[in-house]
Order: structure tokens, then C-alpha cells, then sequence
């Protein structure tokens, strides 16, 4: 099975991490990450537009930490007072397609930690799932068990996340979905977390105000936040 094909390495070495100029370091998916990577990147399957929900639900998720940690007195927060929301921007011609929340941010450890390895149950049932298939039938798995923050490469070729948690630096995080991704400090970066899609050409509708905001409602419609789509309250 496919699945044998890929070593159980470590997913980043310290030494690769120091390695690069301007504080641009390099590291690697773990193995299972790049293999869910791979198949997520070349999946045909037809209900894309889920990615919406999952990147929605995990902003949501961040919102409801940030919450969390204000109500349970975590003091020194900086602008504690910010408005709690989910921002979501198209940019047609750009084939872009952005999503901000407010929430609790993430340092570079926690990029690591969750973006780089798979942690989620769904994702790891789903390798479980491949494992037992002599061919990898992505089509129905990922939509049985979801895969994600990763779900974001089934529509783009490449993801930038900007990201900064209380009184921490602001960094980016990059990918286009192959063997590795890139962490740097940035100047800016507001506190919460901003996702930007870089569109495949053949995703470009995801670019497009109404079909995401039918996803959205579709979907999204429970969320405890609130979700405005290019400034205007959905
Ligand atoms: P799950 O949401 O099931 O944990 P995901 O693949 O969707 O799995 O996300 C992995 C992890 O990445 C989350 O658990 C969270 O720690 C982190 N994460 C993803 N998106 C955000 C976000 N917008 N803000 C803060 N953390 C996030
Ligand atoms: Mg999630």
C-alpha cells in the first residue's frame, strides 16, 4: 500500500531550522503530513468547498481559546478588547482568497505542533483508512473524515499563514503543499491569525463573493462569531 512508501522520520531537524537567511527557516512535514499532503494537493474530489468549513471552524475554534483564556483571567493580554470575528476577503483577479480571525494566535512552537504534524483524530483515521487500501480512492475518505487545516491545498498551491499570539513575535508560515514549509518573523502581523489562498486555476470560484458566501451560509451558519465577508456582516 501507499502508505509503506513513506519513512516515519522526524518532521524538522533543529539544524535545518537555523540554517536560512533573514530568519526564514525551512523545515519538514512529518511523514504522515506529507502523504495526507499529497493526496489531499491531487484530490479530484468533488465537494472542495468544504475547506470553507473547516478553515471557518478552526477560526472559530481560536476565537472561542482567546475567550477562554480573558475569562479565565490570563492577564497582560494584549488588546484584549478587540473585536471577536471571523474576516473573510476574495480577491477575484488575485485568485486569492483570505481568512482572518481574531483569536488566540500561535507561536512558532504551535505552528509547528499543529500545522506540521497530524494530530487530529480525522486525519489519522483517514491514514488509517489508506493504509488499508491497496489504491488510494481519496474521493469518499476525505469527505468521511475530513482533513482540516490541510484541506486548504485541495483548492490552493500555495498557503501563507500570518499569525501572532499574545506577546509574541508576528511569523509566517508558507507552503505549496510539497516536502516542506517556512516559518519567518514578519513585522505587522495582527494579533489572531490570517489564512491566505493562493487559488489554483481551476479553484479560481473560491475567489468569487457569492459562491463563498452560499458556502458560508451553507455550512457556517452556527459559528459564534461573527463572519464579514469583503466588510459586510453575512
Ligand atoms: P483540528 O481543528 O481538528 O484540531 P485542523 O487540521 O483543522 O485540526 O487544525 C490543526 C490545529 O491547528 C488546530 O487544532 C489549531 O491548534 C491550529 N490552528 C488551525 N487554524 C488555526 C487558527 N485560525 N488559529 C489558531 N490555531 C489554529
Ligand atoms: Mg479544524
Amino acid at each position: 500500500p501507499l502508505y509503506k512508501n513513506y519513512s516515519a522520520k522526524r518532521y524538522f531537524s533543529v539544524e535545518a531550522a537555523q540554517a536560512t537567511e533573514e530568519g526564514k527557516a525551512k523545515y519538514e512535514f512529518q511523514a504522515e503530513t506529507r502523504m495526507l499532503l499529497d493526496i489531499v494537493a491531487k484530490s479530484l474530489y468533488s465537494e472542495k468547498e468544504v475547506f470553507v468549513r473547516e478553515l471557518i471552524s478552526n477560526a472559530s475554534d481560536a476565537l472561542e481559546k482567546f475567550r477562554y483564556a480573558l475569562l479565565s483571567g490570563v492577564s497582560s493580554l494584549e488588546e484584549a478588547d478587540r473585536p471577536l470575528e471571523i474576516l473573510i476577503d476574495t480577491d477575484k483577479h488575485g485568485r486569492i482568497l483570505t481568512l482572518q480571525d481574531t483569536g488566540i494566535g500561535m507561536t512558532r512552537d504551535e505552528l509547528i505542533s499543529n500545522l506540521g504534524v497530524i494530530a487530529r483524530s480525522g486525519s489519522k483515521q483517514f491514514l488509517e483508512e489508506l493504509k488499508n487500501k491497496e489504491k488510494s480512492d481519496d474521493s469518499n475518505i476525505i469527505g468521511q473524515f475530513g482533513v482540516g487545516f490541510y484541506s486548504a491545498f485541495m483548492v490552493a498551491d500555495k498557503v501563507e499563514v500570518y499569525t501572532r499570539s499574545s506577546g509574541h513575535e508576528g511569523l509566517k508560515w508558507s507552503s505549496d503543499g510539497s516536502g516542506v514549509y517556512e516559518i519567518q518573523p514578519v513585522e505587522g502581523v495582527k494579533l489572531g491569525t490570517k489564512i491566505v489562498l493562493h487559488l489554483k486555476t481551476e479553484c479560481r470560484e473560491f475567489a468569487d463573493e457569492d459562491t463563498i458566501k452560499k458556502i458560508i451560509q451553507k455550512y457556517s451558519n452556527f459559528v459564534g462569531s461573527p463572519i464579514i465577508l469583503n466588510g459586510t456582516k453575512t
